[in-house]
């Protein structure tokens, strides 16, 4: 038996990074107030048809939808910004000024499966959810940064652009449309068919005849109107205050209907063509249209799996995030019983213990320890026990201390110090 084609196990060479990777990032960003969600995996189909748009390659090819026993049309969640905006409606969240939220776990959608992308993804997603300040825009992009840089990617590339607004957008669509309308052989077919509906679509298409019939589109940001204009100077400023270098990508139009105004795709080294790890921006509609009040939201999503592959590649984590292991080896049956006891005192003060409980030698235990990689063997023989010592030995260099019961959590304990 095998996993579904784009679905794959985590291991635990990998998963210690996973956690490292969250852990870290809930950190920060609670530092900025966000709290955690946790959404359900299922929605009602209509929640991501409504909100991620009819015409977009998400909800027209890629999501795993099906009818449960009473014939309901239900889908995992594809992406977890429409979940959370159901909850924060359904909850009455709404009732606070401002609700920063932020949460983790999987994805799916039905893609051609490559390097860094899977059909079952995992995203930390984080959203502020009733500010239209541009500030926030500008923080939240900071934090991510920030969180970038903290967890070891320093060459991040922010590209951010504006989408405008209900008011000019529609011109800048029927100005797109002109343009497109005259290089229509140029498109591929998929474009070609949507281009009345959503031309924003063929920006964001990488298929070599759309890049090339693109490349002097007109801009959005060129078209903003008043308020919008004066928004994008706000995110652009504050940015700039809070020292986070930019590039404006007018061709950045993300896959999704929802978004207005602000959107950003954050860069990293590494990954070739698909190398967004963190992407988002504002939705200042979709709360509304989803049935609660207006409110105007701003977020995020990082993608796991490519923030991996870039810290795998450029950080050599994964050995040195999760701890030392320690081999502790009992010789003999009369000294189980205080083997045990040491055994569960190092596990109480936090130290990773694998055990062996033997009669004669030693020899098979050390290979064993040594296949495990543990870095000290801890020896409980007959010998030591009437001494009340135990033998600690460090397996790189082969020295041997002789260590007390009494003493051993301390000896340990500074003997990592040094090591770390
Ligand atoms: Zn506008
Ligand atoms: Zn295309």
């Amino acid at each position: 038996m095998k996993a579904i084609r784009g679905f794959k196990d985590i291991l635990p060479a990998e998963s210690a990074l996973w956690r490292h990777i969250e852990s870290e990032a809930f950190r920060v960003f609670s530092t900025y107030g966000f709290s955690e969600i946790r959404l359900p995996i299922l929605e009602k189909t209509e929640l991501f048809s409504r909100s991620i748009g009819e015409g977009t390659d998400i909800v027209e090819k890629e999501m795993y939808s099906f009818k449960d026993r009473r014939g309901d049309g239900l889908t995992l969640r594809p992406e977890g910004t429409a979940p959370a905006v159901r909850a924060y409606i359904e909850n009455k969240l709404h009732v606070k000024p401002v609700t920063k939220l932020y949460y983790t776990g999987p994805m799916f959608r039905y893609e051609r499966p490559q390097k860094g992308r899977y059909r079952q993804f995992y995203q930390i997603g984080a959203e502020v959810l009733g500010d239209a300040d541009p500030k926030v825009d500008a923080e939240t992009i900071e934090m991510l940064i920030k969180y970038f840089r903290i967890i070891g990617i320093k060459d991040a590339v922010l590209n951010i652009n504006s989408l405008g607004c209900s008011g000019c957008r529609p011109g800048y669509k029927l100005e797109l449309l002109r343009f497109l309308g005259a290089r229509m052989d140029s498109l591929c077919e998929n474009c070609q068919r949507r281009v009345e509906e959503n031309p924003l679509r063929a920006l964001d298409c990488k298929s070599q005849g759309c890049v090339e019939a693109t490349e002097d589109a007109p801009s959005m940001v060129d078209q903003l109107c008043r308020p919008c204009f004066e928004h994008f100077e706000g995110v652009t400023g504050f940015l700039m205050q809070l020292d986070v270098n930019y590039v404006l990508n007018s061709r950045m139009v993300r896959g999704l209907d929802y978004y207005t105004r602000t959107t950003f795709e954050i860069t990293g080294p590494n990954l070739g063509a698909q190398n967004t790890i963190a992407a988002g921006g504002r939705y200042d509609k979709l709360v509304s249209e989803l049935g609660g009040p207006d409110t105007p939201c701003f977020g995020f999503a990082i993608g796991m799996e490519r923030l991996s592959i870039v810290l795998s590649s450029t950080g050599g984590f994964g050995a040195s995030l999760s701890s030392p292991i320690f081999f502790f080896v009992s010789m003999g049956k009369p000294t189980r019983k205080k083997a045990m006891a040491l055994v569960a005192e190092m596990r109480d003060g936090g130290f990773r213990v694998e055990t062996a409980y033997i009669e004669g030698s030693p020899k098979k235990a050390m290979k064993r320890a040594d296949k495990l990689g543990a870095v000290y063997t801890i020896i409980l023989g007959e010998d030591e026990l009437s001494k009340g010592v135990v033998s600690v030995k460090e397996m790189a260099t082969a020295d041997q201390s002789f260590v007390p019961y009494g003493e051993l959590i301390l000896w340990l304990n500074a003997t990592l110090t040094g090591m770390g």
